[in-house]
């Protein structure tokens, strides 16, 4: 792990983002946002997962007009994403959004970016420079012949300058991708550039399973690097998935301290249980446990009892029963069908 490259600390709401400030985990909410009941329920749902910052779409009049409303019900900040109407980001900022992002790509013009900058500048709300490979300015498109790490760091430089020029130092840049390779790279390349906090993520990364694949090489590699102050898990899934996995990545890098973490053997013809079923019952059971606990689930008596002992909580395996430790101490022995209640019992008497 490369020590952590300082940027400038800003502030969305009442949560540091860059500086020594710890590395924070967003969302996005799917919901309309002008249903401020759905809205406020994914929130406080993507609270309970450890999610730091949230992030709505704003796309009309009746988005803009919740956002005080939702406001007054969730705990962590708001973030207003705006794209095409700057008017819509002027409004945004005036019924209290904690911070605005905007892709310069799509905004239209520098002087509505410029009246955007007036008014966060007035109100003290920090903007995010979200530049997107999908959508840069035409003339770099025209430069650059196609989206690459090049083209979408001189759409931030143009932001960056703009803004500088105007005296406004309060916003963090985003530069996303949907290729990996090509987010990795921006991102260095505006790392060393710049001193202002950066927002990691890889953009459209795809299902599931694809989509924590991409995050977890993408960001975790950036991270590893030094580079990233608050990182975004983009998956066409669930948000909640976001913000566990978001916060899983964080935690495999030693950054958080989050949820438990199960070790669990691979299985091999010395097993002779079902490991993958106890293993896959545990994992969903403990989902919403926010307390770093170790737990592992080992097929047999090879590497069970040392992994087992060296856990909070393990059991390692035997012909059709369990042997359960707790904090490195044998406690009992049970049957395979009792093996994961025992388990969950311990690790609830943890919580
Ligand atoms: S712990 Fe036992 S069952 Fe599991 S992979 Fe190792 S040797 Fe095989």
């Amino acid at each position: 792990m490369m020590k952590r490259k300082k940027t400038k600390k800003i502030y969305v709401g009442n949560v540091a983002v860059g500086g020594d400030s710890p590395i924070t985990v967003q969302s996005m909410t799917n919901t309309k946002t002008s249903d401020v009941e759905a809205t406020v329920a994914q929130i406080k749902q993507l609270e309970s997962r450890k999610c730091d910052i949230i992030r709505v779409a704003v796309p009309d009049e009746e988005a803009v007009k919740a956002i005080p409303k939702i406001k007054k019900r969730i705990n962590i900040p708001l973030i207003a994403d705006i794209h095409f109407n700057y008017q819509l980001a002027i409004e945004s900022i005036r019924k209290g959004a904690d911070g605005i992002r905007i892709n310069p790509g799509n905004i239209g013009s520098k002087e509505k970016l410029i009246k955007i900058v007036k008014e966060a500048m007035q109100a003290n709300v920090p903007i995010r420079i979200g530049v997107n490979s999908g959508s840069l300015e035409k003339n770099i498109l025209k430069k650059y012949g196609k989206p690459s790490a090049e083209a979408m760091v001189e759409s931030a430089m143009r932001s960056i300058e703009l803004f500088e020029k105007m005296g406004f130092f309060n916003f963090k840049i985003s530069l996303k991708s949907s290729d990996v390779m090509t987010t990795i790279q921006s991102y260095r390349l505006i790392s060393d550039k710049t001193q202002y906090p950066l927002h990691v993520g890889v953009t459209e990364a795809g299902s599931y399973n694809d989509g924590v694949i991409k995050s977890s090489i993408g960001i975790g590699s950036l991270l590893s690097q030094g580079i990233g102050d608050t990182i975004r898990v983009s998956l066409t899934s669930d948000p909640m998935k976001e913000v566990i996995v978001g916060n899983k990545i964080l935690k495999t890098l030693g950054l958080r301290d989050y949820g438990v973490d199960i070790i669990s053997c691979p299985t091999c013809g010395r097993c002779s249980l079902n490991i993958e079923g106890i293993v896959e019952r545990v994992s969903r059971q403990t989902e919403g446990i926010r307390k770093p606990i170790k737990v592992a689930i080992m097929g047999c008596v090879v590497n069970g009892p040392g992994e087992a002992r060296e856990a909070d909580v393990g059991i390692a395996g035997g012909e059709g029963y369990g042997v359960i430790f707790k904090r490195g101490k044998i406690i009992k022995k049970v049957r395979e069908e009792e093996i994961v209640d025992s388990l969950m019992k311990e690790i609830q008497s943890m919580v």
